[in-house]
């Protein structure tokens, strides 16, 4: 199982671009290619994807994890390249993606083969959980219903063994604790605490980051 950062507020590779957003490409043997929300725009997305050697067209799966212009914003660009992916959005975005069926996620649900949503968690997001040999590694856009509650969620398919993405203001760090694999991305408020508190399990985040499990 692989997880590229295609949009991050930060750069680890040169000749991608960073914008304030999250984005990120998994790759698994079993499912189709999947896009896990899409930045703030589509030029930077798609610029990044581009320079990564990531086909839009490849995408079979598009799963939004919330509402806000920072991961959505880049979708118009990959629907207009991409005719035909599934897409998954919490039901709590409400604009309609006219021409092209969308499942609105509610509760917990399976996407694809080791591949699941938490569903949508108190009203705003949902986060994906990923079934890998080591344990459920946890993929969130901007963690607003809280990393605890999220990796709880999660632990529905197994134990969490990891977490990558946005974790905005969490500051509970304790709940870090069992995990072995910890990517702060994008808005996370905290990230030198982090760091600092789990330095051989934090991975630096960054457009251009692959993470394999
Ligand atoms: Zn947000
Ligand atoms: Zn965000």
């Amino acid at each position: 199982m692989k997880v590229t950062i295609v949009y991050d507020n930060e750069v680890s590779k040169e000749g991608l671009e960073a914008g304030w957003g999250f984005s990120s490409v998994i790759e698994t043997k079993n499912a189709p290619l999947i896009l896990f929300d899409t930045g703030a725009d589509s030029p930077t997305l798609l610029h990044n994807m581009r320079e990564l050697g990531i086909d839009p067209k490849d995408i079979g799966v598009i799963v939004i994890s919330h509402a806000h212009g920072d991961h959505t914003g880049g979708l118009w660009g990959i629907l207009e390249a991409n005719k035909d992916a599934d897409i998954y959005v919490p039901a709590s975005l409400r604009s309609a993606i006219p021409g092209r069926e969308v499942t609105r996620v509610v509760g917990s649900l399976q996407i694809c083969e080791d591949i699941f949503s938490t569903g949508e968690l108190r009203g705003i997001e949902q986060s994906l959980a990923l079934k890998t040999d080591k344990g459920i590694l946890v993929i969130v856009g901007c963690s607003h219903p809280g990393v605890g509650e999220i990796i709880d969620a999660a632990s529905e398919w197994g134990k969490a063994y990891g977490i990558v993405g946005g974790f905005h203001g969490f500051r509970d760090f304790d709940r870090l604790a069992g995990l072995s694999l910890i990517c702060p991305c994008h808005c996370t408020q905290y990230k030198s605490e982090i760091k600092r508190l789990f330095p051989d399990k934090c991975l630096e985040c960054g457009a251009g980051v692959a993470i394999e499990v």
